[in-house]
């Protein structure tokens, strides 16, 4: 049974039902007794009766008048028999009833032993199974005239007034049951109403999760418990929801922020790496379902350094937030513009019909963002080189796209920055090139396969007074391998202080031999890289190594680029200084290429200036380039500088600069770059390597 409600009505059903039958059987049994006692008495007054008539007529001899009386019996149905006995047992009348008729029929005959011992019965009332039997003495008991004996079969009389009283009570107990029953369902029902007022409520509050719910308390005690638990859980629970609500909020909020810090770069608000990488994967992968084509363009700052270096972090990291809100306004909505950390930006071009458009896009950010951007009171000089790469050329593969971006970037930076360039299949042959020499070159410390040749610098009467120290290097798989290509190589990769302290270490070996031949006021001059003068290991290795030389220190002579030294100015400066201190001269390399002020040269820590081959390679050709030359020359003489030019090729060149005042003359007119000869019987500088290393 499903429903607690069917359970107690059952149970209360087959109860009523149960106690009604009892009351009806204890009922019969009742009515039985007392039907038996009402016919008995009955039969006591009858037989009475019959005996007082009979008294008369015993003596007579006639036993019609007996019979006469004895047939007055025939009114009553269920007397079975009547006997009248004389004093002697004797039977002198008899009747035989309708009753006894019918039950021989039934029962078959009794025998006559029945007469004897009805005859033997005592006066007074007998009942036995289903017979009365009253023997009544006729006339004076002190004197009796005779017996009358009357058999009553009850039986039947008996079942059909139980059937009436049955059919008579019937109704009345079916209508006190079915209001029985009606009044229990009622009153069940009242009793459990607020149960079934809280099971709905309980419902309720599965299907809407609404707990803040409140039963009135009411019914009986139990319910009222049942009730007041409920309300008290759901107050309970209530008030855990709202708590978990309230934390859940938190929880959303600060996965919100976790989601924008984890997608966002934080400065610009722009997207970040991550974000930037999941959006170019689903751009791939649609370009390459639909057959289109995807532009990436990887675009890095010129010069942002100098800027946070000159500036302070602050303005850098507001001429970022400017820079990233220049590359949006030139962009179309649609198109996807990221931070990669640093000053690289990354952009994603959707939809790009054509090299054309993507370029000119390129073309559109380059001039945004080369014009001056004014941060706080300062107007600060920008640029930006482009790499442009081409999901179609890569077949959609994120990493390959990402790395030949870089790569035509890095193109961008060494044409001399403020360009895009598209990338290219040879570009990524350079590239593979250049990773190959970057990864070789601690295995060539190992294998000794650098060396030195030595440039002479003359003096105006031709006299060798210097040489400038350049490396080489020779790889068995790379051939010879031109400064030119690996030192930038070494300088981007960060490896270039091995090299400085390899090549500072053998101009240390080799200082000794040169000044031998070449006199003790000969210079030797090596080069510095930008990266060496902020590199501790490097300069205190250069000090250490200058201070071992002792006397001979004058002989050498630094030689870096005028950017390289802007690029770490109090740290270059501190450090010439400190060589100076020790007798060492600075040189400024190529100068003149570098763009840079003027006025820093009052504040450069120097001794030299080397002119930029570039000039001297015009002497005789352009009138513009002779006129800065001897700019130049004239400037540096105000300064109180030595001044060296480089590449001097020609006899014109030489005298031309000679006769404007020019100390020192370096290139192939003077000499080659040579290997040092070891052996110090031999006359001058020759080769000491095979022809292979031809320079
Ligand atoms: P640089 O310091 O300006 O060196 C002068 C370059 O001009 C050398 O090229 C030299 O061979 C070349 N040269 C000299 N005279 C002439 C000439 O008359 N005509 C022509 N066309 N070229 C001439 P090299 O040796 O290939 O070196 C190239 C650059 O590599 C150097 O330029 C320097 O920046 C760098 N480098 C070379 N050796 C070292 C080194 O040991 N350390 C560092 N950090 N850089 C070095
Ligand atoms: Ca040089
Ligand atoms: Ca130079």
């Amino acid at each position: 049974m499903k429903s607690l409600r069917t359970e107690i009505a059952a149970i209360t059903l087959i109860s009523i039902t149960v106690i009604s039958a009892l009351v009806m059987w204890v009922s019969l049994r009742v009515y039985e007794g007392l039907y038996e006692e009402f016919v008995s008495q009955e039969l006591q007054a009858l037989s009475e009766n019959l005996a007082n008539d009979l008294l008369p007529h015993m003596t007579a001899d006639d036993e019609f008048p007996l019979i006469s009386v004895l047939l007055r019996l025939d009114e009553y149905d269920n007397v079975e028999f009547a006997r009248v006995y004389n004093t002697q047992g004797e039977i002198v009348s008899a009747y035989i009833g309708s009753a006894l008729i019918k039950h021989r029929q039934h029962a078959g005959n009794e025998s006559s032993a029945g007469d004897i011992l009805l005859h033997e019965l005592d006066y007074g009332l007998h009942i036995e199974d289903s017979h009365i039997r009253v023997v009544k003495i006729i006339g004076d008991p002190a004197l009796p005239q005779g017996k009358l004996v009357i058999s009553y079969l009850i039986e039947q009389s008996l079942a059909d007034s139980q059937r009436k009283f049955v059919v008579a009570i019937v109704p009345f107990v079916i209508f006190i049951l079915l209001t029985a029953v009606f009044l229990v369902l009622e009153l069940q029902r009242r009793s459990l109403q607020p149960l079934f007022k809280l099971i709905e409520k309980m419902r309720r509050v599965e299907e809407t999760k609404d707990y803040a719910i409140e039963v009135s308390i009411e019914g009986k005690s139990e319910i009222k418990a049942l009730t007041h638990g409920f309300n008290s859980m759901m107050s309970d629970i209530n008030k855990q929801t709202e708590l978990n609500r309230q934390k859940n909020k938190l929880l959303t909020r600060q996965q919100e922020q976790m989601e924008k810090l984890a997608n966002f770069d934080p400065l610009t608000g722009l997207p970040n790496r991550q974000f930037l990488m999941k959006c170019l994967n689903i751009e791939l992968a649609r370009a390459k379902r639909e057959e289109k084509d995807v532009a990436l363009l990887f675009l890095d700052l010129d010069g942002f350094k100098m800027v946070n270096d000159s500036f302070g972090h602050d303005v850098g990291d507001k001429l970022l937030c400017k820079i990233a809100d220049v590359i949006s306004d030139s962009l179309r909505l649609d198109d996807v513009v990221g931070r990669l950390g640093g000053d690289e930006f990354v952009i994603i071009l959707g939809e790009c019909s054509s090299v054309e458009q993507v370029e000119e896009v390129a073309a559109r950010l380059v001039e945004a963002i080369g014009s001056d951007q004014q941060v706080d009171q300062w107007k600060l000089e920008t640029g930006a080189s482009i790499g442009i790469a081409l999901a179609k050329d890569c077949d959609f593969s994120l990493t390959t796209l990402m790395s030949n971006a870089d790569i035509a970037m890095y193109h961008s930076k060494r044409n001399g920055r403020g360009q895009f360039t598209l990338f290219t299949r040879m570009m990524q042959d350079d590239n593979h090139r250049m990773i190959r020499i970057s990864t070789s070159i601690h295995t060539a410390i190992e294998n000794n396969e650098f060396f030195l040749v030595y440039q002479p610098k003359v003096d105006q009467s031709s006299k060798v007074v210097g040489f400038e120290a350049l490396i080489r290097w020779y790889n068995p798989h790379l051939g010879m391998v031109s400064p030119a290509e690996f030192i930038p190589i070494a300088e981007q990769s960060n490896k270039i202080s091995v090299i400085t302290l390899w090549v500072m270490a053998q101009v240390c070996k080799d200082v000794k031999h040169i000044l031998r031949q070449y006199g003790e006021t000969t210079t030797i001059s090596l080069n510095l890289s930008a990266n060496d003068l902020k590199d501790e290991t490097v300069t205190a290795f250069v000090l250490k190594k200058i201070r071992e030389l002792g006397g001979l220190a004058g002989a050498i002579e630094f030689e870096i680029t005028e950017s390289a030294y802007l690029k770490s100015f109090q740290a270059g400066n501190a450090f010439f200084d400190d060589l100076r201190a020790l007798g060492c001269k600075i040189a400024l390399d190529d100068f003149g290429t570098g763009y840079s002020s003027l006025s820093y040269l009052t504040e450069f820590s120097i001794d030299t200036l080397k002119i930029d081959r570039q000039f001297v390679s015009q002497i005789g050709v352009s009138q513009r380039s002779e006129l800065i030359t001897v700019t130049i020359l004239e400037m540096a003489r105000h300064l109180k500088l030595k001044v060296c030019a480089e590449g001097v090729e020609t006899l014109d060149q030489a005298t031309f600069l000679i006769d404007h005042g020019c100390h020192l003359l370096q290139g192939y007119y003077y000499g080659r770059p040579e290997p040092i000869c070891e052996n110090d019987e031999e006359d001058g500088l020759i080769p000491a390597l095979e022809s292979q290393h031809s320079l």
